[in-house]
């Protein structure tokens, strides 16, 4: 062991200081000490596994700390060693590290979707707070995965499915794409051991196959950039298995269906320079139409950036190529881990920094939004998985979205308020819906209204992690308010009936109260009448005063005003569609808050035998909402007759909601079913009125259930 060490810490050598590196070695010896008679699968000794990850993470030139941390990642979790120790050695920053790996560590992943989500989300907060935590773990993973043979084939499968899930995503969300990619090809030989063979001898027959033509192309195009005066080092590459094995599956491809098993890399000087040389290759070679995308201008949201295009090759076959300057290969290899392995001042490397910093930020900021751990996987998934439309602001502002982005995301991604008062778009000055699907290149713009409010169903359709966690936000925290309004009313209605008032409820009753219910709150105590989760007429009773005598003259409780502009914690029942100016009843269901009913309605007569439940209720004079109610029309078969129909209920100030129609083939007449709004029972009166002077309107009701 002393040998390999010695080994690599002379190659490390190359980029660290003497001082350095002795600080690693006494890092390593410790480690070997507290790993002392601990053994690997394999049989080597066990500090043999730090070492390799220290190396992997050498590789990157991380820096001392890092590699230090990487010396003891284990220390603390397989030996008695504490922290403390670690910071009295090798300072706090590395004990922090080492810290930080160890509840990484911890996590023992379940198949369960909860315990996975809440793992998922630690590692990734670790991570926010010191990006060198996940890289250590990446490399720790990434040794494990290349010496997993010696484990049974079950073990195998479930680290490599874990892998597949989560550690790859993050390495390519992170833009280290060597690893990404091995991490996948990894997954694949220890989870489909079959699958991976078939699919390696066919790619090695294929290679032998276009060797050929792949040399002849590589010829070709390294000559003609030549002779268009571009400097550039051309490469063939063959994909790597996993990403083939995707395609496969994917588009549902045979192997031999899949084409572009080769791609070609060009590096060229500089940004220019690429641009000529992609000229050059569509001149030699035509391009496929659709397939060129242009990750300079517009670059990944994880630092990536290339010309692509696929050609039409000399034989048939499509040819992919990337173009890239250098600086831009380097990226795409390293990603964040650039930063330590290229210390250049460069601008495009401090911008990464930057935007990977504000990637962090923003998974801090939905955390503390949503809690829930599931929520919270799911709002991130759609950033682990980026695949990107790029689309324009009225100012010419590039953002990206997750591809099935809509309007409502674009909203929410320029600013929260505007996604909480958005209530049209036009995409490339045209009027759409706001659940129209962006497209790349489209240009967006998003009108407001200073009243408007999110709507529940977006969350149908939403494809972003902010537009899903600020909308849901917003109406938990909507809810919360309408809730505890109502749950006022109600329980000073029920105060009445009992002879006092909420106002005379004094402070001292309201805290045992609330000690009791084992609550934080009076308003969450409001919320939940509101919600008809606690009864008002119990929480009356146990407000007053035990002892005092009940009051001699009970007051008639009096009704609670239904104003329709309670949102969410009023509904109107769907059964008997009750509009201003029908008798009502309120029914409190569990969870549901209230629900309004008329006073024929079946469900009220059903509800009787739970008077706790029902509530005296009346119309506000002055509603000002729309309700909907339907209403059933028999007309003569004449031409135009819907029509007509139509045209006076819109002439009476009113909407179709929805029309339905019901006609005997043969026969005279048509029932006609109609949804529409109205604002109270004296408009509908008029609608009525004006329907039973068409002459063709034979009969006519207003329909209940
Ligand atoms: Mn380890």
């Amino acid at each position: 062991m002393q040998t390999a060490a010695a080994a690599l810490f002379k190659d490390w050598s190359g980029y660290l200081k003497p001082e350095d590196i002795s600080q690693l070695e006494s890092a390593f010896h410790f480690s070997e000490q507290a790993h002392e008679g601990q053994f690997r699968q394999s049989g080597e000794p066990y500090v043999s596994h730090p070492l390799a990850v220290a190396n992997i993470l050498a590789q990157w030139h991380l820096d001392t700390q890092a590699l230090t941390a990487a010396l003891l990642h284990d220390v603390m979790e397989d030996t008695s060693v504490t922290k403390t120790e670690i910071s009295k050695s090798f300072g706090k920053p590395v004990a922090d590290l080492v810290d930080g790996v160890s509840k990484l560590d911890k996590i023992e992943f379940e198949t369960h979707e909860e315990a996975q989500a809440e793992n998922f989300r630690k590692m990734l907060l670790a991570m926010a707070r010191d990006v060198r935590v996940i890289l250590i773990k990446l490399a720790d993973r990434l040794h494990n995965m290349r010496t997993l043979d010696a484990f049974e084939p079950e073990k195998r499968r479930r680290i490599a499915r874990e892998t597949l899930d989560i550690y790859a995503p993050i390495a390519n969300r992170l833009g280290l794409n060597s690893i990404y990619h091995e991490l996948e090809d990894l997954s694949l030989i220890h989870l489909y051991p079959d699958r991976h063979r078939v699919l390696a001898k066919a790619v090695k027959a294929a290679r032998g196959n276009r060797r050929e033509v792949v040399g002849k192309v590589l010829d070709t195009i390294k000559r003609k950039l030549k002779g268009a005066g571009v400097e550039a080092q051309v490469h063939g590459r063959e994909k790597h298995l996993y990403s083939i094995y995707r395609k496969m599956r994917e588009k549902h491809l045979s192997f031999a269906q899949v084409e572009d098993v080769f791609a070609f890399r060009v590096v060229v000087r500089d940004v220019p320079a690429c641009y000529v040389a992609l000229g050059t290759l569509h001149s030699l070679y035509k391009p496929i139409p659709g397939r060129f995308e242009d990750y300079i201008a517009i670059p990944k949201a994880n630092g990536y950036q290339s010309l692509h295009t696929t050609l039409f090759g000399p034989f048939g076959t499509p040819i992919e190529v990337q173009i890239r300057t250098e600086e831009m290969h380097k990226i795409a290899e390293a990603g964040v881990a650039s930063h330590w392995l290229y210390k250049s001042s460069d601008t495009t490397l401090s911008e990464l920094q930057k935007k990977t910093h504000q990637w962090l930020q923003s998974l801090l900021e939905m955390q503390s939004q949503s809690g829930d751990s599931v929520e919270f996987l799911e709002h991130l998934k759609v950033d682990l998985f980026p695949d990107e439309v790029y689309v324009f602001t009225p100012k010419g502002r590039i953002l990206a979205l997750p591809r099935g982005a809509t309007a409502v995301d674009f909203a929410y991604a320029v600013h929260t308020d505007i996604g909480n008062r958005c209530v049209a778009v036009k995409i490339n000055q045209e009027l759409m819906p706001l659940r129209s699907e962006l497209r790349n290149g489209d240009r967006v713009e998003i009108i407001t209204a200073a009243h408007a409010k999110p709507n529940p169903l977006w969350l149908n359709f939403v494809a972003s992690g902010k537009a899903r966690s600020r909308i849901r936000h917003f109406l938990k925290t909507m809810h919360f308010e309408e809730s505890v309004q109502l749950g006022e009313r109600l329980l000073n209605q029920s105060l009445t009936a009992l002879g006092s008032a909420l106002a005379e409820i004094k402070e001292a009753h309201w805290d045992k109260f609330t000690r009791d219910a084992g609550v934080r709150s009076r308003q969450e105590i409001l919320a939940d009448i509101g919600l008809g989760k606690r009864l008002a007429a119990v929480v009356a009773r146990r407000l007053l005063p035990a002892g005092e005598p009940g009051p001699s003259e009970v007051t008639a409780p009096g009704s609670v005003i239904i104003r329709g502009s309670e949102g969410m914690a009023v509904q109107f029942a769907r059964c008997c569609q009750p509009i201003p100016g029908d008798p009502i009843i309120g029914i409190i269901s569990k969870g549901q808050g209230m629900v309004i009913h008329t006073h024929d309605c079946p469900v009220v007569v059903k509800a009787r035998h739970d008077p706790d439940r029902i509530l005296d209720v009346a119309w506000d004079p002055e509603t000002k909402k729309l309700f909907e109610v339907s209403i059933k029309t028999v007309v003569a078969n004449q031409r135009g007759v819907l029509a007509k129909v139509a045209a006076e209920i819109a002439g009476a100030g009113s909407n179709i909601q929805n029309v339905a129609m019901d006609r005997e083939d043969g026969g005279d007449y048509t029932d006609m079913f109609f949804t529409l709004q109205v604002s109270n029972r004296l408009h509908l009166a008029q609608i009525m009125r004006g329907l039973r002077r068409i002459p063709e309107v034979i009969r006519l009701t207003r329909v209940k259930g």
